[in-house]
């Protein structure tokens, strides 16, 4: 089975990583619904909320908090998770849609020697 967001994660299809670790990637949308609209993902394939590791639940929570502070939006942002294709889930690789209209003045992406 082929997915986007996994080939993102092991650096095969281009996509604006904002941030990235062990565990976490984040990129930009490349469909933005807002100046600020990143896509938070673990780097393994899950599919669902409930089912998720619950250390990784911690380490999406953990960069969601990183890249707060780092675009200096902790009180500016929207999360979205659309749970299942009824929900409007159209990427089966679980994902946090990080949402904010405010300042992207901090928001600068990974250089290809960051990567
Ligand atoms: P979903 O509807 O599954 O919650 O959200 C999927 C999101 O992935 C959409 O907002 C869509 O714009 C975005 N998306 C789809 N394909 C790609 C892609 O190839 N690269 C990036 N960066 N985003 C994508
Ligand atoms: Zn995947």
């Amino acid at each position: 089975m082929t997915c986007i967001f996994c080939e993102i994660a092991r650096g095969e299809k281009p996509a604006k990583i904002f941030y990235k670790d062990d565990a976490t990637i984040v990129f930009a949308d490349i469909n933005p619904k807002a100046p600020i609209h990143l896509l938070v993902c673990p780097r393994e394939h899950h599919e669902r909320i409930y089912k998720l590791p619950a250390d990784l639940v911690l380490r999406l929570t953990k960069t969601i908090g990183i890249i707060a502070e780092k675009l200096q939006l902790e009180d500016n942002f929207r999360l979205q998770l659309n749970n299942g294709a009824r929900a409007g889930q159209i990427i089966d690789h679980l994902h946090f849609h990080f949402i904010s209209r405010g300042s992207d003045e901090h928001l600068e992406y990974l250089t290809e020697e960051q990567l």
